[in-house]
């Protein structure tokens, strides 16, 4: 098994049955030689640095009704919320001064922000925070709308593709929501000119190894500049209530097969991970990733954009818990790399 890991490792790229064997074996001991290998790929292409984005969660309010997430629309249960241009200003201001240099303006797909109103944020973000990049995950809007954010100053967008299983979109997914649409608006971002983030969730309902592999294929041909992969929690007011929650050996196995076949991608450990391990987050830096979120996001609308059972959004997860975050990673031989840290592939640095 480890021969495969050295095939990735020097030629980013393996044949299905390649990626299949090593994510059916991630609860063996290959884990550790793929992690070690990720790992030194990491630190040889971005040294013991970790970039960290701080998130602001704009909005809970959703269109959508995903069967996997908290925010959905049918969920009666969340009290809803949404922030002020001048309530993420203020978030802005917070985080630079903390030493953030990327903002991520995430949200469900909240019908009452216009393109107007989100460009105009984006705007007034790219005036007062000049130095620093933006990142959006709003969802799925128009490629006009996503021009006018691009124009305003935004940079990055995130948008998981959730699965390149289109029978597997339509088990987690209502029907008046498409696939097709999804993978068209990550084109567009692409060719819009956003460093453009795409990914899964690792172990979501209904899940297979083969769906894992074709997710695997997809993002070998999209080519994406960040990879965002976070264990599936369950969530008990949505229909998966009691499905069990995604495998953390599988998820670090993913960050690692990414790792190797994309030396140069922004690879964040996410909340989700850390929210199933006490430990979680190290392991997925340990995994080869080399990006954290720290909330932004004011106290009082944490819990409210509640994706999953127990997220975690306080202490060492929030903006103020980065002298912990910092001592988190040194333990680990890492730092906190205080750069924008935009995608660069090696060739051009
Ligand atoms: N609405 C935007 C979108 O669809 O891209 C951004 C917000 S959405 C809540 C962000 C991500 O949360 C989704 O892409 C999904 O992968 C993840 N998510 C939602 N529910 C989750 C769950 N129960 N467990 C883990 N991740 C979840």
């Amino acid at each position: 098994m480890e021969h495969l890991v050295d095939i990735l490792r020097s030629e980013h790229h393996l044949p299905p049955e390649g990626y299949a064997a090593l994510i059916d074996s991630a609860a063996g001991s290959i884990l550790d030689y793929a992690m070690q290998n990720a790992r030194e790929v990491a630190v040889a292409r971005f040294g013991n640095g970790i970039f960290i984005r701080g998130l602001i969660e704009i909005t809970n309010y959703c269109r959508n009704d995903c069967y996997y997430c908290g925010i959905r629309r049918s969920n009666r249960h969340v009290e809803r919320y949404r922030m002020s241009r001048e309530q993420i200003l203020a978030r802005c201001r917070m985080g630079h001064k903390l030493g953030f240099r990327t903002f991520v303006l995430q949200g469900g797909e909240d019908a009452a922000l216009s393109d107007a109103w989100i460009e105009e944020t984006v705007h007034d973000i790219r005036t007062e925070f000049p130095d620093c990049a933006i990142t959006l995950s709003l969802g799925e809007r128009t490629r006009e709308a996503y021009l006018r954010f691009y124009n305003a100053g935004a940079n990055r967008y995130l948008l998981r593709h959730e699965t390149a299983t289109p029978e597997h979109y339509a088990l987690l997914h209502p029907s008046f929501m498409s696939f097709e649409h999804r993978m068209q608006n990550l084109r567009e971002l692409k060719e819009i000119g956003y460093q453009t983030g795409t990914g899964i969730m690792v172990g979501s309902p209904g899940q297979t190894t083969e769906h894992i592999v074709r997710d695997i294929m997809f993002i070998e041909s999209f080519r994406p500049q960040m990879i965002g992969l976070g264990p599936y929690i369950p969530q008990d007011d949505t229909p998966f209530a009691g499905q069990p929650a995604g495998d953390i050996r599988i998820t670090l196995m993913l960050l690692s097969i990414f790792r190797l076949m994309f030396p140069d991608a922004l690879i964040p450990s996410t909340t989700a991970l850390a929210t199933l391990a006490p430990d979680g987050r190290e392991r997925g830096i340990l995994a080869g990733a080399n990006v954290v979120m720290p909330n932004l996001s004011p106290e009082d609308t944490r819990a409210k954009y509640a994706l999953y059972n127990d997220k975690k959004a306080t202490g060492l997860e929030s903006a103020e818990g980065l002298r912990g975050l910092e001592t988190q990673l040194e333990t680990i031989g890492y730092r906190i790399s205080f750069e924008r840290g935009d995608y660069a592939p090696s060739d051009s640095i």
